[in-house]
């Protein structure tokens, strides 16, 4: 069964509202194995709305329509895709009651144009919208099932996962489903990646891997077709042992984990404590430290003007760590930061970091430069230095999560202990 979306409204044209239902329900049908090979964008425009209508009919078997459901006169979905289906447009005496009595129980009138959601193609099978008024239906013709839902996303949302998905199961008999594990890797690139995995990319058939590359992160996917989510957990399981022996210590989570999720519970099971500073990235690495835990978290200095590197330098006492003597030297200016931090605060980890851009104008992503991450602890100080730093919010969240990652494995390998 191939499946198509049209999402309608001449808003989502104008680029006013971003097309968020079509990516949702794109997934969606995804993890029920079914084919979507086209996702359309059409205005409140008669003409162009049927043209599409027909064509979508002529070249799926099922045709998801989102919006034009409402009940003012550009909202015209019901009357095409009658006329697309060759029907006429009738009252559904059942709908128009579940309409009044929706306005009665709110104590409001009932307007003229309120009547035209009780309207559908004839023979169309009725779905009742129990989260706002435009009702859903469904026009099986012969070319293809047309099922219309409203643009509200909740709304939408409800009725794709309660009425649509039970309706799809009957009718085309849908019995295998996608199930996935996604593993979250750390501290290595999408080539990094795929020259450990890239052989099991390429041939692995049920279950497949797949990788998706985020700023400092990437997710392996190890995807399963099944009828049930026990047989997917079986048919994974060898797969992700294969992929976790392959990448070691830069699994750091799985599905919805994030690493400051991970480095939380860390912290908080060794009973430890962080303090942090860092220029370039703003704020972005005491933001994610907060919420790895607050409790954990005890203090976040952010500036690049050299008053505030000097007061945190001085925290740590050291004679040697005058800025003008660490300026050339980001990497000993990184450990020394790291060390100021956690002497200003008592933390048991100081994690610092310190960029330093190259090139007049800094490009949005992997702007060249040296970005030097440390972490100072009693067990003594780790760092971990990189060729990229840049103010963009790719660099910036990849420079966080590297120095997040960098106090991750400094626990995990119990570096941290005197
Ligand atoms: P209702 O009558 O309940 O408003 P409708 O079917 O007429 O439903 P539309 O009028 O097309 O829906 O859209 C209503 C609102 O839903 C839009 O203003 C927008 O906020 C949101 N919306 C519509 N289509 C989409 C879409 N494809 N992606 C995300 N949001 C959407």
């Amino acid at each position: 069964m191939n499946a198509e979306i049209v999402a309608i409204g001449s808003e989502l044209l104008l680029g006013q509202i971003v097309d968020t239902n079509s990516a949702w329900m794109a997934q969606r049908l995804a993890d029920l194995g079914v084919n979507l090979f086209y996702k359309t964008v059409v205005g409140d425009n008669p003409d162009r709305m049927l043209e599409i209508t027909n064509r979508a009919m002529e070249r799926s078997d099922l045709v998801i329509t989102s919006g034009g459901l409402g009940p003012t006169q550009d909202d015209l979905t019901r009357e095409i895709v009658a006329r697309a289906a060759n029907r006429d447009l009738v009252m559904d005496p059942e709908l128009l009651a579940q309409i009044e009595a929706r306005f009665r129980s709110r104590g409001m009138i009932m307007t003229e144009n309120n009547n035209r959601q009780a309207m559908i193609p004839e023979g169309a099978i009725p779905v009742t919208n129990p989260n706002g008024t435009a009702p859903s239906f469904i026009v099986e013709d012969p070319r293809a099932v047309v099922y219309c839902l409203p643009g509200v996303p909740f709304e939408m949302k409800w009725l794709f996962d309660n009425e649509l998905v039970p309706y799809l199961r009957g009718k085309f008999g849908l019995s295998d489903s996608i199930y996935s594990r996604v593993l979250k890797i750390s501290d290595l690139g999408e080539s990094g990646v795929d020259d450990l995995v890239g052989h099991l990319i390429a041939n692995s058939v049920n279950p497949t891997v797949g990788v998706l590359a985020h700023p400092g992160q990437v997710d392996v996917r190890i995807t399963a077709k099944s009828a049930s989510r026990e047989e997917a957990d079986e048919l994974i399981a060898p797969l992700e042992e294969e992929v976790r022996e392959l990448l070691g210590g830069h699994v750091f989570g799985v599905d919805n984990e994030t690493l400051p999720q991970v480095l939380g519970k860390l912290l908080r099971s060794r009973g430890l404590t962080v303090a942090s500073y860092e220029g370039l990235t703003g704020g972005v690495i005491a933001q994610q430290l907060q919420d790895a835990g607050e409790e954990l978290f005890l203090q976040g200095t952010v500036g690049r003007q050299p008053g505030v590197l000097k007061s945190v330098l001085s925290a740590a006492d050291e004679s040697s760590l005058s800025l003008d003597r660490l300026m050339g030297d980001g990497a000993a200016l990184a450990d020394g930061l790291a060390a100021g931090v956690r002497a200003q605060t008592g933390a048991a980890l100081g994690l610092a970091v310190h960029s330093v851009p190259e090139g007049a104008k800094p490009t949005e992503n992997l702007n060249p430069g040296h970005t030097y991450i440390s972490v100072s602890s009693a067990g003594g100080t780790w760092r971990r230095q990189y060729n990229f730093a840049g103010p963009g919010l790719p660099d910036r969240t990849r420079t966080a999560l590297n120095a997040l990652d960098l106090l991750r494995v400094t626990i995990l390998q119990d570096r941290y202990r005197a």
